[in-house]
């Protein structure tokens, strides 16, 4: 499956979400098309391909969809993550409660510095050297990467030789890892391309008042 399609599979869960919460129990393709900026068209040949039935004027159950997208992104149990480094960024994230909205349950944090560690606090933050351990006991293999960009391809060598298979990194560096799945989100480029595009925006905005 292509990443457009992903991530538009995505989307359309979290619009689901989003509507049954309003208290909706069907949905219809525009209500898709007009949350993404996308043709109808496009959001029935996406659910056609992914064989997602529903009809022009019935539109779509919720829950079957919710149901229905679960299965194509392999959801069945709740999946574990480990979050490495709690600072400003690691600890905003073990303390957001929405991933489990999704199926997902951060089960602990790691960390070098002796005053992060709270083994009491839930979830857990446990000193690194326990993380080895931690990852073959709790057969965890999606970590958060939210450590300082110079220890980065060190700890990601480390947690992929431990058993870790996919890897959300926030660190401002590219990654060079073999055998694991290496997302990165990187804020500052996404801020920059935005910079850009506003700015390009204005410029034409400009040009046409001219
Ligand atoms: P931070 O300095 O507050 O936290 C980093 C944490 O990593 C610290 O607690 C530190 O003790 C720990 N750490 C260092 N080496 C480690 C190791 N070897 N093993 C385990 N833990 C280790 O930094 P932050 O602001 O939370 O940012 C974290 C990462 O995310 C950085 O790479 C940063 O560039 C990136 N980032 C942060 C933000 C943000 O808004 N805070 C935005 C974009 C990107």
């Amino acid at each position: 499956m292509n990443k457009e399609l992903l991530n538009r599979i995505i989307s359309y869960k979290n619009i689901c979400l989003k509507m049954k919460e309003l208290g909706f129990f069907r949905i219809f393709s525009v209500n898709f098309s007009d949350a993404l900026g996308i043709s109808p068209v496009k959001v029935r040949k996406d659910f056609s391909i992914l064989g997602i039935k529903g009809n022009y004027k019935g539109g779509y159950d919720i829950d079957y969809v919710i149901q229905k997208i679960d299965e194509i992104l392999g959801k069945g149990e709740e999946e574990k993550v480990i979050v490495v480094g709690v600072g400003n960024l690691g600890s905003a994230l073990i303390n957001y409660k929405g991933f489990e909205n999704v199926g997902i349950k951060i089960v602990a944090g790691f960390d070098i510095d002796p005053k992060k560690i709270s083994a009491e606090s839930t979830p857990p933050v446990y000193f690194i050297d326990d993380v080895k351990k931690f990852i073959e006991e709790q057969k965890v293999t999606i970590a958060i990467l939210t450590v300082p960009a110079i220890a980065a391809q060190r700890v990601a060598e480390m947690l992929v030789s431990y058993g870790i298979k996919g890897i959300l990194n926030f660190a401002p560096v590219k990654l060079k890892i073999k055998n694991c799945v290496v997302n990165d989100f990187h804020i500052e480029s996404e801020l920059e391309k935005l910079l850009y595009f506003v700015k390009f925006e204005l410029k034409k905005q400009k040009k046409e008042k001219e």
